[in-house]
Order: C-alpha cells, then sequence, then structure tokens
C-alpha cells in the first residue's frame, strides 16, 4: 500500500512514516501489524516445542516490512533449527544406548550361559 505524501482530507504534507495528519489527525495508514509480548513468547514457544510450525510463522514474519517483526521471524527459524537438531542429537543418543544396552544385555547373556 502506497503511502499517501499529503493528508486526503486536508491536503498538509505529511511524513511519510507518520500514522496520522500532525494537522487534523486523520488516519494515514493502516497501524502496522503489531505482536503483543505474549504472542511473540508464544510463537518462540511453539517453534521450540513443536518444530515444523515455527517455519510458518518464522516465514510470515520475515515478509513483513518491519525490523521488529522480521527478527521475530529469524528467532523463530532460528528456534526451529535449535530444537531440530536437540531432536536428532537426543534421537541418536537414545539409539546408541538401545544398543548398547542390546550389545550388554546379549554378552551378559552369552558369558552367563
Ligand atoms: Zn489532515
Amino acid at each position: 500500500m502506497e503511502v499517501p505524501l499529503a493528508c486526503p482530507r486536508c491536503h498538509t504534507v505529511v511524513n511519510p512514516d507518520d500514522y496520522f495528519c500532525a494537522n487534523c489527525g486523520e488516519k494515514l495508514k493502516k497501524p502496522q501489524f503489531s505482536l503483543s509480548h505474549w504472542k511473540v513468547i508464544t510463537i518462540y514457544l511453539v517453534s521450540f516445542l513443536l518444530p515444523p510450525s515455527g517455519l510458518y510463522f518464522g516465514l510470515k514474519y520475515l515478509r513483513q516490512n518491519d525490523e521488529k517483526l522480521k527478527k521475530v521471524g529469524k528467532l523463530a527459524i532460528v528456534l526451529t533449527g535449535v530444537s531440530l537438531a536437540i531432536t536428532i542429537i537426543m534421537t541418536v543418543l537414545s539409539i546408541r544406548l538401545a544398543s548398547e544396552i542390546i550389545k550388554s544385555t546379549t554378552q551378559d547373556y552369552l558369558f552367563n550361559f
């Protein structure tokens, strides 16, 4: 959406970054979609606990024209990556542990027999 450079109501020249006309108070553009702290925390938690859904938020917020939202998006993707890495490491470790338990159990069984 193109930002008007003059107020649509009183035609005063306005700053492109202003949300309202300084002269008459006319709303100049839709307030940028913002996130509450709770929503940000929820996004981070969801990214961390339910890895693939973090990518959805990450890509959604990375497309916004707002540095703060882009940061949220980037962090959501980073958290998704960290969470996936932890999941993979835990899986590998538990498979190793399981195979070692199986190995030692088998050895005990063979030695005691
Ligand atoms: Zn105005």
